[in-house]
């Protein structure tokens, strides 16, 4: 039950102009979103557009408008970027939407895979094993041969409210088992307690029984895939360090983003239907 307004104020409250067609609202996964003139400073000397962006800010929402619709195309297929070390999300919008019924949660990871033994170190392999973690959107091509670096990359399609998996143990058919690690690039704010990345161990809002469940829960969708589960000794904890896949300096806490690289199928201005 609840009032229903019939008339909406005659006069609206004065809010911005915002050109909702040509805009993109992005949303940290973090505790701590950074400020508007940070990400400002980062859009404007990190990332190369098309057009300049206006960030505008309402609670733990950010709306990034476009001047030149492509850019904002270029955003929602990047679809997630790191800033200040935090990933954010983005989806469209648009000007009747109630911002707190825009899931934010499914980022866009690239994923390092290490310690596959030599005749694993191909796609097929590495986007078998991940298919586990996410949805593979596309694993990295290293061309003919070996791999230039001894571990493969894959950009995968994760659900952020869950455990990150920090890997998996690998039977072969000599006998011996291997345990294969997952590094996440982009994760550098990440809880050992529960698994989840935005938040330190120390800031973990879980309970131990509540993480138990949540951990256990994510392991039994394995099971289900038809995995079988292996864990290693007792007093080795699950999550360390290694999960994260990038070392902590200002270059990789934020990413280099060229939005001009991304062409919409339909490109108004390459048709001329736009002009400016
Ligand atoms: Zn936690």
């Amino acid at each position: 039950m609840g009032v229903f307004i019939q008339n909406p104020p005659s006069q609206p409250p004065r809010l911005p102009n915002i050109e909702w067609t040509y805009s993109v609202v992005g949303r940290f996964f973090d505790f701590a979103p950074s400020n508007t003139s940070f990400i400002t400073n980062i859009v404007n000397n990190h990332w190369i557009t098309r057009g300049s962006i206006r960030i505008l800010r309402t609670g733990d929402y950010f709306i990034f408008e476009c001047q030149d619709p492509r850019d904002c195309d270029a955003i929602l297929n990047r679809h997630t970027s790191v800033i200040d070390g935090k990933l954010m999300t983005f989806r469209s919008s648009f000007a009747n939407q109630v911002p707190s019924s825009i899931n934010f949660s499914l980022a866009t990871i690239w994923v390092r895979i290490h310690n596959l033994p030599w005749r694993f170190l191909e796609h097929e392999w590495t986007a078998k094993i991940l298919s586990h973690v996410g949805v593979v959107e596309v694993v990295e091509d290293t061309g003919p041969g070996l791999p230039h670096e001894a571990f493969l990359r894959a950009k995968i399609l994760v659900d952020l409210t869950r455990p990150l998996i920090p890997g998996c143990f690998m039977p072969l058919d000599d006998g011996q088992v291997v345990w294969v690690y997952f590094r996440y690039e982009g994760v550098f704010k990440f809880c050992k307690q529960c698994g989840c990345v935005g938040h330190h161990t120390g800031h973990c809002p879980m309970s131990a029984y509540d993480v138990h469940h949540l951990i256990h829960r994510r392991f039994s969708e394995f099971e289900h895939d038809g995995l079988t589960l292996m864990f290693g000794p007792i007093e080795t904890p699950l999550y360390t360090n290694l999960i994260r896949g990038l070392p902590d300096r200002f270059v990789y806490r934020n990413a280099r983003v060229d939005l001009t690289r991304f062409v919409p199928a339909h490109d108004p201005y390459v048709f001329g239907e736009r002009h400016v």
